[in-house]
């Protein structure tokens, strides 16, 4: 169903219809509330659905007023009825502190999630965008990670669930495409940090930056040799923007990410020097199924979006940390609102 509006220039001219009905799920999560900025800046109807289980009101809180968003409480592991254009299903918990508190309603929120939002798809005609994972690749025997690698993932290990219910969820949403002619975006999503990140997340970058800013003890697991390569959040958005818009013969899986790779040592190194802490850093265990080495291959990204990260490391990490140092001097009274 096409959004009834249209544009009217000043020439008079009437344009195709640009404004869309979107409907994010997750939205008032990390990632979500980026691109819901991002949409309702760009004049869309955006429909933000969440059930707030890593999600904060805080996040969205200043697009509460504006007349193109509106936000909806719902589990997406129920059934929703809306009328959109576009679909962006972010609704997932990633970090895997959050997402193996209650491992079960993990995959039931990707899997069943997924069934959900590709039903609205399937009624409606929208495009659907899955927010895949560099997981599916689990602890991965090539590298950097090509989108035609199949992976080396654990199935019964601790990150399972988060793993093989995004693993499900692609291949739910090809086989909607196969089956129903559904138009799909999956994309791989590799690690991204950035202000709004949950700071009680037990993710690396909000880690190591708030025991910085307190003087704690930075946490490292394992030896720190593993690798990772960080993505700043505004450049995942514009590739999730440029998925979007893409052909409808452009279906993915397509990586995003930022190619720039380091070990996990190396970040916290560069934590404490742009922080200017005097924390030490001290050595954890190694969680169990922990990926040894990661990083994206976005040859695909680059030649079919033409998109690449532009945020270095150093300049999104001093971003972020002027978000949780303001956080932190607010009392961190906003982490569970
Ligand atoms: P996040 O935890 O901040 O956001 C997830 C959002 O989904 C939260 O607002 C949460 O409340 C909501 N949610 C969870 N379960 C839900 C449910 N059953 N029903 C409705 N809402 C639910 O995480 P994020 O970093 O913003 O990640 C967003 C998406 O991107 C996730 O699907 C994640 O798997 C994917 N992803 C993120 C990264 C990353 O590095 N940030 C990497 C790979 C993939
Ligand atoms: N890590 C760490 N200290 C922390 C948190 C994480 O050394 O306080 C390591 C973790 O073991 C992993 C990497 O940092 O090797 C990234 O962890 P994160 O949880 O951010 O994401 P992952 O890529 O593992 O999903």
């Amino acid at each position: 169903m096409a959004y009834p509006g249209s544009l009217r220039y000043g020439n008079g001219m009437i344009a195709q219809p640009v404004r869309k009905r979107v409907l994010v799920t997750g939205g008032a999560g990390f990632l979500g509330s980026h691109l819901c900025d991002r949409l309702v800046a760009d004049g869309h109807d955006v429909l933000c659905v969440d059930n707030y289980f890593t999600g904060r009101r805080d996040n969205i809180a200043h697009l509460l007023a504006a007349p193109n968003f509106e936000v909806m409480r719902h589990d997406v592991t129920l059934p929703l009825h809306v009328e959109v254009d576009e679909i962006f299903n972010l609704a997932c918990p990633a970090s895997p502190v959050h997402y193996q508190f209650d491992p079960v309603q993990t995959t039931k929120t990707s899997v069943m999630g997924a069934i959900n939002v590709l039903g609205i798809a399937r009624r409606t005609g929208a495009r659907v965008f899955q927010a895949s994972t560099s997981e599916v690749y689990g602890d991965p025997t090539v590298h950097p990670q090509t989108e035609d690698y199949r992976g080396n993932v654990n199935p019964l290990g601790p990150r399972a669930c988060y793993d093989e219910g995004k693993r499900c969820a692609e291949t739910l949403f090809f086989d909607y495409r196969r089956q129903h002619g559904l138009r799909i975006k999956v994309a791989r999503i590799f690690n991204t940090y950035g202000p709004r990140m949950h700071p009680n997340d037990g993710r690396v970058v909000s880690n190591f930056i708030i025991q910085a800013l307190r003087g704690e003890d930075i946490t490292l697991y394992g030896n720190g040799n593993q690798t990772r390569a960080f993505c700043y959040a505004s450049d995942l958005i514009e590739g999730f923007l440029r998925l979007m818009a893409s052909d409808d013969g452009v279906t993915g899986p397509i990586n995003l990410g930022n190619p720039h790779e380091i070990p996990v040592r190396g970040l916290a190194e560069r934590v404490l020097a742009l922080t200017a802490s005097s924390s030490r850093i001290v050595f954890r265990p190694l969680p169990q199924d922990d990926p040894m080495q990661r990083c994206p291959d976005i040859t695909r990204a680059r030649e079919l979006l033409g998109w690449t990260p532009t945020v270095g490391l150093d300049e999104g990490l001093r971003r972020t940390i002027e978000y949780f140092d303001a956080l932190l001097k607010a009392g961190l009274k906003s982490s569970r609102s």
